[in-house]
């Protein structure tokens, strides 16, 4: 029988992180040892008080279809929450409720991007956005940062790639793959490029903003003079542990969320009734709530520093926030490691997969191929197990 997909479909690469943990598990499946480094995703239980708002949820007979963009109670707990850590002004007709920041993010570039539109991507930039910016058969534009600019990108950078076709900037800090945060001055000087260019909105993706070590995360949307061209972006996933539950949420200007409502009404609906009554409580916890985990992610920060900084032949900075090392690993290309020859980061990500039966993630699904990403959401003594073998097997 022949199979007719879509060229759509035909053309979208599988998400390299999902596929990476998908393997990871089959492999241990078969009772392979393998220690996973592949996937963003908190090894924290849900906190008991989110678990306790869920139960009283379900008993009081929430079941039903809920507004496709949410309860408004929850929309009034997502404005309070964006007063209170973010300084933006939003009401509740500017809030969409949506299945994970992945849908969120998905429904910003469907309902903003034309075909031919631009779409700026500084990298690395997290695998889904390019992939998205091409199912909305858009352009990617790629801005490349490397290790010695902290992969930031300069004002002069984005000057220079924005062009009279250019509809979106995808920004995300602090960043998954590289763990850079941006100052409030550096935000501003990208910012005074931006208001030259109206034409041009902003995707800030903030859905690592709790987890920083060092210094704090700044909102683009909280410039007056970026408002009306921001769509902030977060969810529940990483700070609260709630990575299946699936909530995203957005503010933009009311023009675009009605737009982000039209498109889920014909696609999704809204989400989870049970998840969106647990998200009231989630939002409305003091922050102070969270924050054991984000103190275990620092010690494993430092921890896998220490023990990367180790590997010859990997640079590796201390990075400020978010749950990831992004290693510089190009000097292996083109070597033999233990009688296999690597070319590239993608080679190395599969040699450590083989012989040190560890899984990372390559650089290329970030679109900065000399680098391969860690994630040290994982238990301290399987980050030591783990980053050893991967020093063992690299010993040339
Ligand atoms: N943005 C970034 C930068 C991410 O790392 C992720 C991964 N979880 C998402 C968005 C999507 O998160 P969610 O689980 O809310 O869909
Ligand atoms: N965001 C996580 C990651 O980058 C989860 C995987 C995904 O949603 O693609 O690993």
């Amino acid at each position: 029988m022949s199979h007719q997909l879509s060229d759509r479909i035909n053309n979208l690469p599988i998400s390299q992180t999902l596929s990476m943990a998908a393997k990871a598990r089959e492999l241990k499946s078969q009772g392979i040892d393998i220690i996973s480094l592949s996937l963003g995703e908190p090894d924290f239980n849900t906190p008991d008080f989110i678990k306790e708002a869920a139960k009283q949820a379900i008993d009081a007979n929430y079941n039903s279809y809920t507004p496709v963009d949410g309860y408004l109670e929850l929309q009034e707990a997502v404005c309070r929450k964006f007063i209170r850590d973010n300084g933006i002004n939003y009401t509740p007709n500017q809030i969409v409720v949506s299945t994970g920041a992945k849908q969120s993010l998905a429904n910003v570039a469907m309902v903003l991007l034309n075909p031919g539109d631009e779409a700026i991507l500084p990298a690395p930039y997290w695998v889904s956005y390019e992939a998205i910016v091409n199912l909305c058969e858009a352009i990617p534009v790629v801005i490349s940062t490397n290790i010695e600019q902290d992969f930031k990108i300069t004002p002069e950078q984005l000057e220079t790639a924005i062009t009279p076709k250019t509809k979106l900037v995808f920004f995300n800090s602090p960043s998954n793959p590289s763990g850079a945060v941006y100052s409030k001055q550096e935000l501003r000087a990208l910012a005074d490029v931006l208001v030259k260019h109206p034409h041009v909105y902003v995707i800030s993706d903030e859905i690592y903003e709790h987890i920083i070590y060092e210094g704090s995360a700044f909102s683009m949307a909280a410039f007056d003079d970026m408002y009306e061209n921001t769509i902030t972006i977060n969810g529940l996933s990483k700070a609260f542990a709630m990575t299946g539950w699936r909530l995203g949420y957005l503010g933009a200007p009311q023009w675009i969320a009605k737009a982000c409502t039209k498109m889920q009404g014909q696609i999704t609906s809204g989400t989870n009734c049970i998840t969106q009554r647990a998200a009231i409580t989630a939002l409305d916890a003091p922050v102070s709530k969270i924050k054991y985990m984000v103190d275990e992610f620092k010690e494993r920060r430092n921890l896998v520093l220490n023990l990367l900084q180790d590997i010859p032949g990997f640079i590796t900075k201390n990075v400020p926030g978010a749950f990831y090392f992004f290693p510089d690993v190009s000097y292996y290309f083109g070597k033999t490691v233990q009688g296999q020859k690597i070319e590239n980061a993608t080679d190395l990500s599969m040699y450590i997969l083989e012989k040190a039966n560890v899984a990372t993630v390559t650089g290329d699904a970030f679109g900065t191929p000399n680098c391969i990403r860690l994630s040290y959401a994982t238990s301290r003594e399987l980050l030591v197990e783990a980053i050893g073998r991967i020093k063992e097997v690299l010993e040339i």
